[in-house]
């Protein structure tokens, strides 16, 4: 009969299982291993980290790269750029970790900066056993916070309150926000994969292969010129993104499909000792890959549509010499804008002045049916609805033809849409052409069944009806009372949408 073990021996057999079977290559570095959180200043830390060492993942970083990444930013740190103008100025006031305190400018040193994020690195607690009831660090929920060495106010973590306000945290604590070591170290190496626009841009992704992809540029800045990437001279966050967007999906034929399932959230903030703030944008996934699809499938289609959207003047005499590149970096975008906010943008797709369609067909519908989330055979059946109108007044001489457009162009209300139908329907009749040009059933879902449901409302169904007649019966429409129409704005028609 074998020995009964006592509960400390029981306990101990027991640990040694959980440490041979978690990693036996790391076993001497397990607990120090990183791991991914979902904060995302925290990934952008290891991001930076896993970027320098050239590495994918987070259990493949040796302590080899560990002491090298903390190499190369003492070295970035040190220089003034970087200490009082972006880390102290933008991301940490008074960052002793990293020397960013302007107090400390004469005797910062690489080694010294070294020394301090080692020494963290070193303090690295092991990780709590599920059953521990001791306090947790707020970002990992698996080490205990480290209050025992660390003040931890937004001087070494961006945005959260200063020692002066102790009640300002959950913790109740005035050391600090309940933070363990693991998530304070990597947040000093946060920088690194920033963007200085001139805020400081995050860009936060999953799958975190995608945040590595999205963060390569910021990080090869730093290697190549020891400056924070400028984001090549961008001044607005979502269209740095979409143009990164662009460039990723290009790479690969039918690249707009590698964004299914992505999710990309920016963080665009400024922490310093007089303001603190932040803007949270996330990207919703279609509009993502709406971007994508339209970059690679009509690229050209995608430009007229931007090109409406700048927000300058079209009348200022500096706009007609900036080049598109040019009013990507300076200029907000109300085409962005609306996306990011679920606004549609089917208005942009067509120019009602000059009775145009600026994209194709196909970028309208992937538009439809997968932002604004159309029936697909919704689509459809409006598409030969159009047809058919445009079978129907294609007939009238020029004149007529263009009144007949002008009524859809202006119902504002339903009766008013409703009129222009019962119009073509009579015009049908004179010029006897076969068959109705609603069966009852298709008027009634027409009309009703869209009603003022925000996705498809009657007005998206007149939109796009107008795109399709223009599309087709442009040239004898383009010009056509150029004359009587002068002076009506683009602006002024849009203005009615919302
Ligand atoms: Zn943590």
């Amino acid at each position: 009969m074998s020995k009964i073990a006592t509960l400390d021996e029981f306990f101990e057999r027991e640990r040694k299982v959980v440490e041979y079977s978690e990693d036996s290559e790391f076993t001497s570095e397990k607990n120090k291993r990183f791991y991914w959180t979902g904060h995302p200043f925290v990934d952008a830390g290891l991001t930076a980290i896993l970027l320098i060492a050239n590495k994918e993942k987070p259990e493949e970083l040796t302590e080899e790269d560990i002491k090298k990444a903390i190499e190369f930013v003492s070295n970035v740190y040190t220089k003034k750029e970087w200490a009082s103008k972006y880390l102290h100025g933008m991301i940490f006031p008074n960052n002793g970790i990293i020397m960013a305190n302007p107090s400390m400018s004469k005797k910062r040193t690489p080694e010294g900066i070294a020394n301090n994020l080692l020494k963290l690195y070193y303090s690295i607690p092991n990780v709590l056993d599920k059953s521990n009831p001791e306090s947790r660090c707020v970002i990992c929920g698996r080490r205990k916070p480290a209050h025992n060495k660390y003040n931890l106010f937004m001087s070494v973590f961006p945005l959260l309150g200063t020692g002066g306000v102790p009640n300002f945290f959950h913790s109740a604590n005035s050391k600090g926000v309940d933070i363990c070591a693991h998530c304070l170290f990597l947040v000093q190496f946060m920088p690194i994969a920033t963007c200085n626009l001139p805020r400081v841009l995050v860009i936060h992704a999953y799958p975190y292969q995608k945040m590595l992809e999205l963060c390569e540029e910021a990080v090869r800045d730093v290697k190549l010129r020891e400056l924070a990437s400028n984001a090549r001279g961008f001044k607005k966050p979502e269209n740095f993104l979409f143009r990164k967007i662009a460039e990723i999906t290009q790479k690969i034929v039918g690249g707009y499909k590698q964004w299914e399932n992505v999710s990309i959230t920016l963080y665009y903030f400024i922490c310093n000792n007089q303001n603190q703030s932040i803007d949270v944008i996330p990207i919703p996934n279609p509009v993502l890959r709406f971007i994508a699809f339209a970059e690679s499938v009509d690229p050209k289609g995608w430009r007229n549509i931007l090109n409406i959207g700048w927000q300058i003047n079209k009348n200022n005499k500096k706009r007609k010499k900036l080049s598109f590149e040019e009013l990507e970096r300076k200029y907000t975008n109300e085409v962005y804008m609306k996306l990011l906010n679920y606004e549609s943008i089917l208005p942009y797709f067509y120019d009602k002045r000059k009775r145009n369609v600026n994209a194709s067909w196909r970028l309208l519908e992937f538009y439809c049916v997968e932002v604004l989330g159309l029936n697909k055979e919704t689509l459809e059946f409006i598409k030969n609805v159009g047809d058919k109108i445009v079978e129907t007044i294609e007939e009238l001489p020029n004149n007529q033809l263009r009144r007949t457009v002008r009524e859809l162009e202006n119902a504002n209300k339903l009766w008013e849409f409703e009129n222009f139908f019962v119009r073509v329907e009579k015009i049908r009749q004179d010029k006897k052409l076969q068959n109705a040009l609603l069966t009852f059933d298709e008027f009634a879902r027409l009309l009703t069944a869209y009603g003022e449901d925000i996705n498809v409302s009657w007005k998206t169904v007149r939109d796009l009806l107008l795109f399709r007649i223009y599309e087709k019966l442009h040239d004898r429409l383009g010009g056509i009372g150029k004359e009587s129409e002068e002076g009506e704005e683009f602006e002024h028609w849009r203005g009615e949408e919302e």
